[in-house]
């Protein structure tokens, strides 16, 4: 029999209870703690299949939350924004520096004619320029939709064209790996696919060298900052259900879908979670080792450690670059206490071992969490026992773009609950989850199901710019005959309430009636000391309906072999016992991954069955898919012969 929360943690439970009993109260009670001009007639309406809403008639703006509000009760002189490169340039910005770079911005956006709800798109790295445009854009209650500046013309083109931008933000290049990546011409390609929308391109040139600019249409950033002449840089209040920004999803199942979050509800949700489960305070100097393209760079990056007094990392480069110790360095460097990152960051620190780490003061950290897919025990045994030896916790959490913020996590800065190692831990209070079938009937503990969120929350998108239709049928039309926000992903929930991810729900792989999720065999496959990387898919099989068949990258020192294969597919057997029946290995260099760093596995599907990939413009690296095809007919080759 499982524990309940009331005896886990006692105090985690009263929080959840208060937000199960009186929902009204308790988000009533959270929204106060921002600044409001006026506060809500009401907290929520539902009338399907209307949006619905939070906070209904409050006014408010997220960047007076973020900026304003610790400048006029004088923590003004407090850094707000440090900015790193792989360069070695450093720059620092008090919350009073950085509110009056960003009303000067605003006042040039009011110069270039933005108004209230007009969409505009930022192409740009990591910079404070681009942040402070984000906070800018908010300001004048424009919306802002960053796109990630390692995406090419095409993903570019289809955010611009979707959310009907203005205009676009860009600089002469971006610095990757001690490369100068042009982005300016990317622009220019991007723009003759996307059509017109777009009356005016920024250039903020980093470099001497000059880039084309179309006359009439293209703008310096000096140009554009000379039209704050004459204009105010003034805040403008924001009913809660005003767009805030636009975020498309990581295009890791589908085409991107275009998020929609809030003025209110998006500002209410990160600023609690940021305190339930990161414990945001303003004597925090926060890393999140993310990009502002993506949700996790807007909510953590940008706007939750500034709305709760933070100094926040601004870091545009790899982890990785210069060297393997870079990470670490900047932890000593900056004195970080608390960091963001992604699996796969994890994953890439441990290939280089803990001696990199070894080499730096890593005591000011005081915890570490991750989120963007599940952190499998290995990568977590590593960072949480080797390298900091339990001396803070190492915290998975799970989320979406749509949810704008943590669903499931540790509850770290409200009380923390025992890690139990490959669960991303309990729901947020205030979120309800189930996990259910296909046909929506309710999985027992311990059952695997869908997992489903049972109520609208504040930072969770009511809509998808632009295709409403689309989010009511892929969100709360999935499971028949109830309302449900169908999150996509298997889980399931243990005895004690502990949710448990297995992989994307449609990835699932049925071996001979049995429900494998590819998580769990990636995981598996992680155990085996060789392994630095897998990828996990289903191949049809006449006797089994599927077989697993796992794409796998080695770390440095092993070389494929068939012995190898032997032992992986042993780990695999001993972790899920003789049920996970694999296929086939095949050893390759790379993933194919998003550039936010997922596996995507419906392209290495794509492969095995040789179809047509699908919509790629979100991948990493296009060679993957070559590479990832090459390795798979040569391992088909091999076994023909040897049959
Ligand atoms: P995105 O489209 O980038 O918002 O990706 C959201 C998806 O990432 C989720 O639906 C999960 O499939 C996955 N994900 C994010 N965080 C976690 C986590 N901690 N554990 C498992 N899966 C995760």
């Amino acid at each position: 029999m499982g524990q309940q929360l009331e005896v886990i943690n006692p105090i985690v439970h009263r929080v959840v209870e208060e937000a199960r009993e009186n929902p009204d109260a308790f988000w009533s009670r959270e929204a106060r703690a921002l600044h409001w001009f006026r506060y809500w007639d009401k907290v929520f309406e539902w009338n399907y299949p209307e949006r619905y809403r939070w906070f209904i008639g409050g006014e408010t703006n997220l960047s007076y939350n973020a900026l304003d509000r610790h400048v006029q009760s004088g923590w003004g002189g407090h850094t707000a924004l440090i900015y790193a490169n792989e360069r070695g340039e450093r720059r620092l910005f008090t919350y009073a520096q950085l509110h009056r770079k960003v009303e000067r911005l605003a006042a040039a956006l009011r110069g270039m004619g933005v108004q209230k709800g007009d969409r505009i798109t930022i192409y740009m790295p990591v910079s404070p320029e681009a942040i402070a445009l984000m906070l800018a854009a908010v300001r004048v209650g424009a919306i802002h939709v960053v796109v990630f500046a390692g995406f090419g013309a095409r993903a570019l083109a289809d955010r611009v064209a979707a959310s009907g931008s203005r205009l676009l933000f860009t600089s002469d290049i971006t610095y990757r790996k001690g490369q100068n990546v042009p982005l300016k011409g990317i622009v220019d390609q991007a723009l003759n696919i996307a059509g017109d929308t777009v009356e005016h391109v920024v250039v903020l040139q980093r470099e001497s060298a000059p880039v084309p600019m179309t006359p009439g249409r293209d703008l310096t950033w000096d140009e554009f900052v000379a039209r704050a002449e004459g204009q105010s840089g003034h805040m403008v209040p924001l009913e809660a259900n005003e767009p805030a920004f636009i975020m498309a999803t990581s295009g890791t199942t589908a085409r991107p879908k275009l998020t929609v979050h809030t003025h209110g509800g998006y500002a209410v949700w990160i600023n609690s979670t940021g305190n339930w489960l990161f414990k945001l305070r303003p004597t925090d100097v926060w890393w999140a080792t993310s990009d502002i393209g993506w949700i996790v760079g807007h909510s953590y990056i940008v706007y939750a450690p500034l709305m709760a007094g933070c100094a926040s990392i601004a870091y545009e480069g790899a982890i990785d670059y210069p060297g393997p110790e870079t990470f670490w360095q900047l932890i000593e460097e900056f004195g970080v206490t608390g960091i963001f990152t992604a699996p796969t960051a994890v994953r890439l620190l441990m290939r280089y071992g803990t001696e990199p780490a070894r080499q730096f003061d890593l005591s000011s950290l005081q915890r570490i969490v991750c989120a963007g897919e599940p952190l499998n025990p290995p990568a977590w045994e590593w960072l949480q026992k080797e390298v900091l030896r339990d001396r803070v916790p190492v915290i998975d959490h799970w989320w979406q773009t749509e949810t704008g913020g943590p669903v499931i996590g540790n509850p770290y800065g409200l009380s923390m609950v025992p890690i139990k190692p490959g669960s991303a831990t309990i729901p947020m209070p205030g979120v309800e989850v189930q996990v259910v079938t296909p046909d929506g009937k309710p999985c027992g503990p311990n059952e695997k199901g869908i997992l489903v969120i049972k109520n609208p929350f504040p930072g969770l998108t009511s809509t998808l710019w632009g295709e409403h239709e689309r989010y009511l049928n892929d969100y709360w039309g999935r499971i028949p005959g109830q309302r449900l926000y169908f999150t996509g992903d298997a889980a399931h929930v243990d005895e004690d309430g502990y949710v448990w991810f297995a992989g994307r729900a449609d990835e699932v792989v049925n071996v001979a009636g049995h429900r494998i999720g590819t998580i769990e065999v990636e995981t598996a496959l992680l155990t085996h000391p060789a392994v630095a990387e897998a990828g996990v898919t289903g191949r049809p099989d006449e006797v089994k309906g599927e077989v697993l068949s796992a794409f796998v990258v080695l770390r440095p020192g092993h070389e494929p072999s068939d012995q190898l294969r032997q032992e992986l597919v042993q780990a695999v057997r001993r972790e899920l016992g003789p049920v996970a029946v694999i296929g086939e290995i095949t050893f390759v260099n790379m993933l194919p991954k998003t550039r936010s760093g997922k596996i995507m596995r419906r392209v290495l599907k794509a492969v095995i069955l040789d179809k047509d990939p699908g919509d790629i413009t979100t991948i990493e690296e296009e060679g993957s898919v070559e590479e990832a095809r090459a390795a798979w007919e040569q391992l088909k080759a091999e076994r023909s012969e040897q049959q």
